[in-house]
């Protein structure tokens, strides 16, 4: 069967590589995203690739917003197979730095984002009796280090709402899944969002020399969805076999 998949975070990296590879492989993509240039650049190069692809512009701190993506893939393509929370920020600095804007914009991205991301897509799943929710936390949300606090709480954070989601889909009615992937470094533009140069200078060192390619979670994703439907993997960590941490 076709599979509807909604991603948030659409419009750069993670999100677009697997966009496109899923549009690739016959999926009908519905995308959100702040950046509406973007969104539109990437749902014309799937049509010219004969892929299915409609766009949404979506802030995941908006829950209305959200609702509206929800709204757009039913009104467009009747069903939602998976939903993909993919939107994220990566403030790094020390707490002594009392970034309370970036904390602030963080927890509502990475957490709030993921929890609206949630309620829209599992009644729809809940009715369809089947249905995948996969959200990309980071190794990040295994450890954490100076500088890292905030980010990593967002990650943490992730995998308990995802936990505590798998067993609320294992006691409903049909096949509905939970997956977080977990990625370590990833050449996308999410380096680019840190503000403090130091810190930010030695991401882009460290992803340069290690990062792998957004393709890499793209690919990881599609074997996630392809699984047999009475299957899920849970968590999947993934990261550069040169990156230590
Ligand atoms: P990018 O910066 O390339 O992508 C982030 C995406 O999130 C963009 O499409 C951005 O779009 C979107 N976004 C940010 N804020 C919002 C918002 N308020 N509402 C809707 N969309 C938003 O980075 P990645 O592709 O790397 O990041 C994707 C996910 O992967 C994140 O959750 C990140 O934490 C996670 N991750 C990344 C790793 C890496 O090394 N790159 C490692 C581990 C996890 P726009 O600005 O247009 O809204």
């Amino acid at each position: 069967m076709t599979k509807v998949i909604v991603i948030t975070g659409a419009s750069s990296g993670i999100g677009e590589a697997t966009a496109t590879l899923l549009a690739k492989n016959g999926a009908k993509l519905v995308l959100g995203a702040r950046r509406e240039d973007q969104l539109k650049a990437i749902v014309q190069a799937i049509q010219e690739q004969g892929g299915e692809a409609v766009y949404a512009v979506t802030d995941v701190t908006k829950q209305e917003q959200v609702e509206a993506l929800k709204e757009l893939a039913l009104s467009t393509f009747g069903r939602v197979d998976v939903w993909i929370n993919n939107a994220g920020v990566m403030p790094q600095a020390p707490f002594m730095a009392a970034s309370v804007q970036e904390w602030e914009q963080a927890i509502d991205i990475n957490v709030k984002g993921v929890l609206y991301g949630i309620t829209a897509s599992l009644p729809v799943m809940a009715r369809q009796k089947a249905g995948q929710i996969i959200n990309i936390a980071s190794v990040e949300g295994h450890h954490s280090h100076v500088g890292g606090g905030v980010y990593s709480a967002t990650k943490y954070a992730v995998r308990a709402i995802s936990d505590s989601l798998r067993e609320e889909m294992a006691q409903m009615e049909g096949n509905l899944r939970c997956t977080v992937i977990s990625p370590g470094a990833i050449q996308t533009e999410l380096v680019g969002t840190v503000a403090d140069e130091n810190i930010k200078s030695a991401y882009e060192d460290f992803y340069r020399s290690h990062g792998i390619s957004a393709e890499r979670v793209a690919l990881t994703i599609q074997q996630a969805i392809d699984l047999p439907e009475d299957t899920a993997w849970n968590e999947v960590v993934m990261r550069p076999i040169k990156q230590v941490l």
